[in-house]
């Protein structure tokens, strides 16, 4: 890290314990406002969590050309989803921006050009899971986009040089699921406990084991991993914010997995601690 960054860091965001990084399997919007085991799982892992200063997240659902942080005082909720009850479109989750940390986030970044965003806020890849661990909504949120023309292997590195943010309290969380194939969804069956097409359960070992192996490689170069796994991944868009989460795993880190399930035949929740 050069002397700048560091000085925006240090004066902002003092020296912590290292944080872990999270990968959160967010599925249905619905989870924002459903009771399942999978939100109790979120609960669960919160009370396992140090308190963070702040909270950079990696979200599905903000794909972009180039790479932006959300830098406003006050993000907005943003409810980008259609067709679900009213009583979705009413939740608000108004936890503060940190203009601050988006600046830092800017100057640790090297390897590319970071453009502070005033436009986007909170996602629901962001939102419908952060209310889950903090729903005091008392800890500032930002979010990383990902830049959609950029291959796993370039968001595993970017991951790299965020990983100075893990020790200034800074808890990273990429939020999206690692089978995710909405075409294919099996709706009749949707609360049907851990059910997946049998590609999707070979898809869902084949990941499992790679996690645990510590083998970031496999999943790095996933298209080459086979038929089933092109089915989990048809596009990676759910998939890259895993990408990242690994990126920030070093050889001190162990890996955990929770809320591991399969889901209406082409979804998996499989969400995952790194500390
Ligand atoms: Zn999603």
């Amino acid at each position: 890290m050069d002397l700048q960054s560091l000085r925006v860091l240090s004066e902002n965001f003092p020296l912590s314990e290292r944080m872990p990084v999270l990968f959160l399997g967010h599925g249905s919007p619905m989870n924002a406002i459903e009771e399942n085991e999978f939100v109790q799982g979120f609960r669960l892992l919160s009370t396992t969590l140090p308190k963070p200063n702040a909270i950079l997240c990696i979200s599905a659902h903000w794909l972009t050309n180039g790479t932006f942080v959300t830098a406003m005082e006050k993000p907005a909720t943003i409810h980008d989803f259609g067709g679900f009850p009213d009583e979705l479109y009413k939740q608000q989750y108004p936890a503060p921006g940190s203009p601050k940390l988006a600046s830092a986030t800017k100057e640790v970044i090297k390897s590319t050009q970071v453009e502070l965003d005033m436009g986007w806020g909170l996602d629901h890849g962001a939102w419908s899971v952060i209310k889950h661990l903090y729903p005091k909504a008392d800890v500032p949120v930002i979010q990383l986009s990902i830049d959609y023309s950029k291959p796993a292997a370039w968001h595993f590195e970017l991951a790299k040089e965020l990983s100075v943010l893990r020790d200034r309290g800074i808890l990273i969380i990429g939020s999206g699921n690692i089978i995710h194939n909405l075409r294919l969804v099996d709706f009749k069956n949707m609360y049907r406990d851990n059910y997946g097409y049998d590609w999707a359960i070979e898809a869902h070992s084949q990941f499992n084991s790679h996690l645990l192996d510590g083998n970031s490689k496999a999943l790095i170069e996933y298209e080459k991993l086979g038929k089933s796994a092109l089915l989990a991944i048809p596009t990676p868009d759910h998939y890259f914010p895993l990408i990242y989460t690994l990126g920030l795993k070093t050889q001190k880190d162990a890996i955990s997995l929770f809320n591991d399930k399969l889901m209406a035949g082409s979804l998996s929740m499989t969400s995952v601690k790194i500390a």
